[in-house]
């Protein structure tokens, strides 16, 4: 555990505009910053970052938290680890409490899962640069491929022994669980406690997350004589799901953003030539065709992207398949065809990246007009397959979303085609009349069906701990007064609301706003229905009488949940209270406490009353007819009681709209 004036610290430090944007493109409008939401798919920014309120407010899906909650929420991390990962980002040295049992246990898999990955990964490194084998075999390998040393160190590349089982041994001699080498896929596990290595006899690519942490590996097999496939993958598993990931993304989205570009290989030698050759915004799909979720993890960096394909155009057109769906996302598309005969890894180690990206320059055409020349290439003057290719072209155009890029791509092909775009137009109407007019939409929302629910796994530990951002609208009565109060108590908990003498000792005592809210309450017997406002309520007590700094205690809470209630609060401040600002709209809130404050309270008990109220009339009704006279006159009086109460109440409340 870390100790509180640590994190302290490092909420002091995190600066929520920095820690967002290592993984958002924001974009400053005003005094916040925009961008678009890395928790829903959107297309037109509606996620707000305030620098001045250190939080963030999606005003598409509701989400909001401080730098600590956006960090465990996009990466699905623990509070610890997002505090970990905040610490490394500014340098914070943490001081760290012995772990009780019970926080040993509280460790997820997942965690547990990403802390034997590191260890493999350096592991496996070791074995490259110190074991005999590992050097021999391995280490040579990368150096034949002209790997610097430094490149090795920062991809972390590794070597997997030959060995059976030399990997599982070791880490199991180091306390690592069985449960978990087989979960991350490391070990396999067979018959009568039989367990083997996964990767034997390969070098290693470990695969790195957005924020960097290892969630598996890609082996390349080095024998030629190999029965085995030549790339082997970690299997999927709770950490890792290769449809979501890409590789290199981690090393690249600073420069993605920096350039506004993406290019797009297939291989991961092709990632580590280029970043080697000082170009450093390129991931690869690993091999895999791409998925909806990968476009998505591209895009929120940038729209453009570009695909570099190798020389010889065999798996070109399998490939160009995949493209469609990159602009049914709304990407920019371009792609480059490398000289024949080369690959991205060759060509990089040729050239500089100045000259590389010149030639990517030059070189490098938007999709549809590739598209249409490689295939008019194959079609020739044949005017069935002409025919053909016209529908496939109309195809790649029907699916981009917007309508003035997808008119300058039917002129363009209206020219090299040479058909009028009036046939072109007709074609792709005919597309989004049938084949596109429901099965467009169908697909479209299966699609992003498919993204919610990768999403949804990824975030439905967290999204548990997370109070649901609720139509104001649903909310009752009471609730909505209930939350009056709440926002009170997190802007303002910690002002002074009077002084008063204290008789005996005759000096001056604080009231703070909740100290009046938490008395005002208890006299009562007054409690919240929801437990969490009731437990923001009850640790106020600790700071009786003295100011204090209510909105940081909140905001920055240690229960996501009552941090997230809080930066809601203070995401929206006058949401709530609308009513009682009218009157005043030229003084600010905090200077009309000691109205605000008792009159909140006072509607507050008014609400509970009249919910009261409406019970007993309930319960009168079936009194009467079970004809319960006992019931009946007990009720009766506890209605009067109230209703003299209630008097009492609106008098307390009419003078006060008197005195204001
Ligand atoms: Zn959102």
């Amino acid at each position: 555990m870390i100790d509180r004036a640590t994190v302290d610290r490092i909420y002091e430090a995190a600066k929520i505009v920095e820690v967002v944007s290592d993984f958002v493109t924001l974009r400053k409008r005003g005094v916040n910053y925009i961008g678009c939401c890395p928790f829903h798919n959107e297309k037109t920014p509606s996620f707000s970052v305030s620098p001045t309120k250190d939080i963030f407010k999606c005003f598409g899906c509701g989400k909001a938290g401080n730098a600590v909650t956006f960090v465990m929420e996009h990466e699905s991390m623990s509070y610890v680890d997002a505090l970990r990962y905040l610490a490394k980002k500014y340098h914070i040295e943490i001081q760290e409490k012995e772990l009780t049992p019970e926080e040993i246990a509280h460790h997820t898999d997942r965690e547990s899962m990403l802390v034997l990955n590191s260890y493999a990964q350096k592991y496996f490194s070791t074995i490259l640069q110190q074991h005999v084998e590992g050097k021999n075999i391995g280490l040579s390998y990368f150096k034949e491929r002209g790997f610097r040393e430094d490149t090795i160190q920062k991809f972390q590349l590794g070597y997997a022994l030959e060995e059976r089982d030399a990997f599982t041994k070791e880490a199991l001699k180091n306390g690592y669980k069985k449960e978990y080498l087989v979960k991350t896929g490391l070990t396999i596990e067979g018959e009568k406690d039989y367990l083997a290595d996964r990767f034997r006899g390969r070098v290693l690519f470990p695969i790195h997350g957005l924020s960097g942490k290892v969630l598996g590996f890609g082996g390349r097999v080095l024998k030629t004589d190999a029965k085995t496939a030549k790339y082997l993958n970690s299997p999927a598993s709770e950490i890792y799901d290769k449809s979501n990931e890409l590789y290199g993304i981690y090393f690249a989205k600073q420069s993605i953003v920096r350039t506004d570009c993406c290019y797009l290989v297939e291989g991961y030698t092709d990632v580590i030539s280029m970043h080697q050759a000082g170009i450093e915004n390129v991931v690869a799909s690993s091999g895999t065709s791409l998925t909806v979720g990968q476009i998505r993890l591209i895009r929120r960096f940038t729209p453009n992207i570009t695909v570099i394909y190798d020389g010889d155009a065999a798996g070109i057109k399998a490939s160009i398949r995949g493209i469609d769906l990159l602009l049914e996302e709304g990407m920019n598309v371009k792609v480059l065809l490398l000289p024949d005969g080369e690959d991205p890894d060759s060509f990089a180690r040729k050239q500089d990246s100045s000259e590389f990206i010149q030639y990517i320059n030059e070189n490098q055409t938007d999709f549809i007009g590739f598209k249409t020349k490689l295939l008019l290439e194959e079609a020739g003057k044949d005017p069935v397959k002409r025919a053909l290719l016209i529908a496939d072209i109309v195809k790649s155009i029907a699916v981009i979303p917007d309508n003035i890029m997808r008119s300058v791509y039917i002129s363009e092909c209206s020219k090299t085609l040479d058909i009028q775009e009036e046939i072109l137009y007709a074609e792709i109407n005919k597309h989004s009349k049938s084949k596109f007019g429901n099965g467009f939409s169908q697909r479209k929302e299966a699609v992003s069906q498919l993204y919610e629910s990768e999403r949804k796994a990824m975030f439905e530990q967290r999204q548990a701990a997370v109070v649901p951002q609720s139509d104001l609208s649903q909310k009752t009565d009471m609730e909505m007064s209930a939350l009056q109060i709440i926002r009170l108590l997190v802007r303002y908990g910690g002002n002074v609301l009077f002084e008063n003498s204290n008789e005996a000792t005759s000096e001056m005592e604080k009231y703070t706003v909740a100290d009046y809210i938490v008395t005002e309450l208890e006299n009562d017997a007054l409690s919240f229905e929801n437990p969490l406002h009731q437990q923001m309520l009850s640790e106020t007590k600790q700071f009786a009488g003295q100011e204090w700094h209510a909105e940081n205690y909140f905001k920055n809470h240690v229960d996501i949940r009552i941090s997230s209630i809080a930066v809601n609060m203070i995401a929206e401040p006058h949401q709530l209270s609308k009513m009682h600002q009218k009157d005043h709209q030229f003084e600010p809130e905090e200077k009309r406490l000691i109205q605000l404050v008792p009159r909140v309270i006072l509607e507050y008990k008014n609400k509970v009353i009249s919910i009261k109220e409406k019970n007993i009339l309930l319960a009168f009704k079936a009194a009467q007819d079970a004809k319960n006279q006992e019931e009946m006159n007990r009720l009766d009086a506890e209605y009067c009681q109230l209703i003299e109460i209630r008097k009492i109440l609106a008098k307390e409340l009419g003078d006060r709209i008197v005195l204001k």
